[in-house]
């Protein structure tokens, strides 16, 4: 977690739609190999940061540094297959079996069929799926196997960058903290560096290690479980 050059960095960054700012001149280094987990109500800009990480969005002012250089948005589809991204809703792809929505980043790069099975079944594994799993289509899934599915999909070709949108909110209590047991299991099997949008406080504390609460445009706080801790009842006040 330290020593290791930060994946993702954040200098100066300001961005806006063309209306109000978003985020104003935010600074910010993501330690390397740990989930750092970033905060804030809905509408703070959490979604639209991670789309600054991964070149989706262009900053008005400022660097996005990826693997310790500029973002260079005329290569920026190079990177995707070095940032798995989750968003909220696992949206697979319905016609697909889990195996081929989860094995699609490699079909595309031309890897070999028994490369690609072998990659699904490490990642069912992973995720606690039997592995039968990888012949069915995502309907006959519940929405929490669904969503795992969406986080092997990501994980696929094993990027040292995941940035994970809401990604557990849509499901149940029960569901989520089974999830994120699998989360952590992952984690530890395959370190990333991750950054978990979040706007869940307990989540955050379950599944994080560094914590990032971005409000009217700048972070407000940042910190380690116990800087967490201290935010707690004024975040929950504030959401
Ligand atoms: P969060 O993920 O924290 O809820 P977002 O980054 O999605 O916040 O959005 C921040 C603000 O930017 C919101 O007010 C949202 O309405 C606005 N916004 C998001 N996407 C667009 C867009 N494509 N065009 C204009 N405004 C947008
Ligand atoms: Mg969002």
């Amino acid at each position: 977690m330290t020593g290791a050059p930060s994946p993702i960095q954040l200098q100066n960054v300001s961005f806006d739609y063309d209306t109000a700012p978003l985020l104003r001149d935010v600074s910010y280094t993501f330690a390397a190999h740990a989930v750092t987990a970033v905060l804030g109500r809905s509408g703070s800009g959490k979604s639209t940061m991670l789309e600054l990480v991964n070149g989706m969005l262009r900053p008005k002012a400022g660097t996005v540094a990826v693997f310790g250089k500029p973002l260079d948005y005329a290569q920026v589809y190079a990177l995707r297959s070095q940032i798995g991204y989750v968003v909220q809703s696992a949206a697979l792809f319905p016609h697909m079996t889990v195996g081929r929505n989860i094995s699609l980043s490699g079909v595309v790069q031309g890897q070999a069929r028994d490369v690609l099975s072998a990659r699904v079944r490490t990642l069912l594994a992973m995720a606690q799926l039997p592995e039968a799993y990888a012949d069915k289509y995502p309907y006959e899934l519940s929405g929490g196997e669904q969503q795992r599915v969406s986080v092997c999909r990501a994980m696929f070709l094993n990027p040292p960058i995941l940035l994970m949108d809401e990604p557990f909110s849509a499901l149940d209590y029960g569901t989520k903290q089974a999830i994120y047991a699998h989360f952590q299991a992952w984690q530890t099997a395959e370190p990333r560096t991750v950054i978990l949008v979040t706007h869940d406080w307990e989540e955050a504390k379950q599944l994080a290690d560094t914590f990032v609460w971005i409000d009217d445009g700048r972070i407000r706080s940042h910190g380690n479980k116990e800087e967490l801790d201290r935010w707690k009842e004024e975040y929950q006040a504030h959401l």
